[in-house]
């Protein structure tokens, strides 16, 4: 039975957690909830997943992974994680635009709170998403699809108007990456470097010497990358961007070609992901800002630095999704891996987000922040219209939990 979530941070107060072996044995149990909640691979530092109702878990659904080849799109079940779809999709000659930094989380689950990776022309996950079939609080099975009204409140949904059954994802050819580690870049070269490749990570540990590493995941068929990009040079041998972990749980660097799946997320499904033992937090601030918001860290770091296992900036490009962190704008994400210790780390976090506060910055759903709630739903400009979509398919309320009731306003 889950009582708490990956991190340990959340113990959840779900009075029992459900595993479902069929759709009709699911739609049978939300109709007769008066209080239910998706958990999916639990990866979640915010309260979000939470409930004190009956949790249910999809990971005994019959998995589905059905490929349209003419359609170029891809079915899967909701319960399934990216690392057990991605080689099925690239041995049928098919890959997803892009993957978040760990294939071990649920698709439903990242899809829900906005999970992304790193690209200029890379869109959150949940933009792949063209139809989501979900059971709604009535018990009936209905599918959303992209173009119906309700499209763009249901994807990134925060687990707010169903239960997600299935995601019907768009695929493009498979493709090759390489990952190339490059040590030592100044912060002012951030803005460049980040367009450098198709998918960039910058990292810092905040100590005033700028990135420590940038990760350049670069599409196979482009020309090799220089031996210098702007001030940084190649790392010597593959690196981990936690100090002291070991290299082994990341995905091939050193410029090894390798499918996709294999380079675009930083860690192996194999192997703990990140530190294994850590809080995270993230802000989303508009692409344009992303100096002033790195010069507005800096102007804190010694509040954070000392809190911190590693800092990681990415880029995200903007979308429709009424409650996306790229909603409308092209975007320029802060990440923060803490150490595990919520009562040193939460002054840190108020420390950033009063810095970060005139940049229009939006927190990670799914990531422990600490933005005032009206000042949350005054960040995402359809926060209205996903209430009222919220309140239409869920009128008694049965889906939400304390988190929704504290930012999502009924
Ligand atoms: C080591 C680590 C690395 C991470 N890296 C990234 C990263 O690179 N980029 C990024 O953006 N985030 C990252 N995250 C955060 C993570 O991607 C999100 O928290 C994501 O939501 C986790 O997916 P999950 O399935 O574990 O969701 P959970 O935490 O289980 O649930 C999240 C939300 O989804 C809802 N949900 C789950 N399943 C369903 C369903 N079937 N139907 C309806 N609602 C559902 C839940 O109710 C809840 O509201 C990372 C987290 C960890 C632990």
């Amino acid at each position: 039975m889950v009582t708490a979530n990956w991190a340990g941070n959340v113990v959840f107060s779900s009075r029992t957690v459900h595993h479902p072996t069929s759709v009709a044995q699911l739609q049978e149990l939300v109709a007769g909830s008066d209080r239910v909640r998706a958990l999916g691979s639990g990866h979640s530092f915010s309260r979000i997943a939470d409930t004190t109702g009956d949790h249910v878990r999809l990971t005994r659904l019959p998995p589905v992974c059905e490929i349209d080849t003419a359609a170029a799109t891809v079915t899967v079940s909701g319960g399934l994680r990216y690392g057990e779809i991605t080689s099925q999709l690239h041995e049928a000659g098919f890959a997803l635009p892009n993957l978040g930094s760990l294939p071990h989380i649920a698709v439903a689950g990242a899809c829900a709170t906005g999970t992304h990776g790193s690209g200029r022309t890379n869109g959150v996950l949940a933009t792949a998403v063209s139809a989501v079939e979900l059971v709604g609080a009535d018990g009936e099975l209905r599918t959303v699809r992209r173009g119906d009204p309700d499209f763009a409140g249901s994807v990134v949904a925060l687990g707010a108007v169903g239960i997600v059954t299935a995601l019907t994802l768009d695929l493009r050819p498979a493709f090759g990456v390489r990952q190339y580690v490059y040590e030592g870049l100044a912060l002012d070269d951030a803005e460049e470097a980040l367009d450098a490749a198709y998918s960039v990570s910058l990292f810092t540990r905040w100590a005033g010497r700028g990135f420590e590493q940038v990760w350049l995941k670069q599409l196979e068929s482009d020309p090799e990358p220089p031996v210098r990009l702007l001030g940084a040079t190649r790392a010597p041998a593959p690196v981990h961007m936690v100090p002291g972990v070991d290299p082994k749980h990341c995905t091939p660097q050193l410029g090894e070609p390798g499918p996709w799946h294999e380079r675009l997320p930083h860690f192996r499904l194999a192997f703990t992901p990140s530190s294994g033992d850590e809080l995270q937090s993230e802000y989303f601030v508009p692409r344009a800002a992303l100096l002033d918001a790195l010069r507005a860290v800096d102007a804190v770091r010694e509040k954070v630095a000392p809190v911190l296992q590693v800092s990681e900036i990415r880029t995200v490009a903007g979308d429709d999704l009424w409650l996306s962190p790229a909603e409308g704008r092209d975007t320029a994400a802060l990440h923060f891996t803490w150490v595990p210790d919520t009562g040193a780390v939460l002054p840190a976090v108020a420390a950033l987000e009063n810095a970060l506060e005139p940049l229009r910055t939006r927190p990670h759903w799914g990531k422990v922040f600490g933005t005032a709630p009206a000042n949350v739903a005054a960040l995402w400009p359809r926060m209205a219209d996903f209430s009222a979509l919220a309140r239409r398919q869920d009128p008694t309320g049965k889906f939400r939990n304390a988190m929704l009731d504290t930012y999502v306003p009924l």
